[in-house]
C-alpha cells in the first residue's frame, strides 16, 4: 500500500485483513511497539519518529524480513507503510525472490496532500485492538468507546500533530515518491482515489484485488 501519511493505508489494510485473511504488516505499528517496550532501540526510534523523519532502512528491512517468516503470514500479507525508500523496495524484491514469493499488487492511494493535515490531526486508535477512527470522518459509534472493545482508551499518536505531519509529508515527497516510477516502470502500479469515502476506496481496492 503506497500513499502519503493519512492516505488511508492503515484503514484499508485493516479492512482487507478482515475480509480476506491476509495479515496486515504495519511498520509504523511495529516501530511503536518497539518504542513502547522502552528498549534502547525504542528510545532512539521515538526521536526519529517524533521528528517526522524516516527510520534507517537497515532497521526496517530486518524487521520485515523476520516478520514475513512468521506462520500468520503464510497465506499472504499486506505491507502497510513499507517500502518507503527505493533502497527498501530493492531489499523487498530480494527478500521475496529468496522465498519464492511474489507481489500481486502495488496499490497507490492517491490523495490531495493539503487535506492530510486535517485527516491526521483527527486520527485516534483503540489502545486495545488497534482499530483506527477519526474524530469527525469516522467516529466510533459511542464516544469514548471502541466499536469492537467497548469502553477503552482512544489514543492519539505523539507524531500526529500539524508540525510533524508537515515534516512527514516532506519526507514522503523526497524519499518515498521516487518509488512510484520504480513500480510504474514495471507496469505494476495501480491507483485508487483516496479522496473518496473509506467505503468507496475499499470497493475500488476490492475490484483490483478480484480482477487479477
Ligand atoms: P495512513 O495509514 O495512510 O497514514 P490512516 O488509515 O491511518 O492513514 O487514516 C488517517 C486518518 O484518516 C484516520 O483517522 C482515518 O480514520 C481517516 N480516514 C481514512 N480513510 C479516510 C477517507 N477515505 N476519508 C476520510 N477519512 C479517512
Ligand atoms: P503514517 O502512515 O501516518 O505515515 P506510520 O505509522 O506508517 O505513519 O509511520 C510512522 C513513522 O514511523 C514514520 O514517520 C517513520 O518515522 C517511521 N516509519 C514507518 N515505516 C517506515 C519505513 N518503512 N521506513 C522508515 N521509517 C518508517
Ligand atoms: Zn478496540
Amino acid at each position: 500500500m503506497l500513499g502519503p501519511p493519512g492516505a488511508g493505508k492503515g484503514t484499508q489494510s485493516q479492512r482487507i485483513e478482515a475480509a480476506r485473511g491476509l495479515k496486515q504488516l504495519s511498520t509504523g505499528d511495529m516501530l511503536r511497539a518497539e518504542v513502547a517496550s522502552g528498549s534502547d532501540l525504542g528510545i532512539s526510534l521515538k526521536k526519529t519518529m517524533d521528528a517526522g523523519q524516516l527510520v534507517t532502512d537497515s532497521v526496517i528491512v530486518a524487521m520485515i524480513s523476520s516478520r514475513i517468516d512468521q506462520p500468520d503470514c503464510a497465506n499472504g500479507f499486506i505491507l502497510d507503510g513499507f517500502p518507503r525508500t527505493v533502497a527498501q523496495a530493492e531489499a523487498l524484491d530480494t527478500m521475496l525472490e529468496e522465498r519464492k514469493m511474489r507481489m500481486d499488487h502495488v496499490i497507490q492511494i492517491v490523495v490531495d496532500q493539503e487535506a492530510m493535515v486535517q485527516r491526521i490531526s483527527g486520527r485516534i486508535t483503540c489502545e486495545q485492538c488497534g482499530t483506527g477512527y477519526h474524530d469527525t470522518f469516522d467516529p466510533p459509534k459511542t464516544a469514548g468507546e471502541c466499536d469492537k472493545c467497548g469502553p477503552t482508551n482512544l489514543i492519539r499518536r505523539s507524531d500526529d500533530n500539524p508540525d510533524t505531519v508537515r515534516a512527514r509529508l516532506k519526507a514522503y515527497d523526497e524519499q518515498t515518491a521516487p518509488l512510484l516510477p520504480y513500480y510504474q516502470d514495471r507496469g505494476v502500479l495501480q491507483d485508487v482515489n483516496g479522496m473518496a469515502s473509506a467505503d468507496q476506496v475499499a470497493t475500488e481496492i476490492a475490484g483490483l484485488l478480484d480482477a487479477a
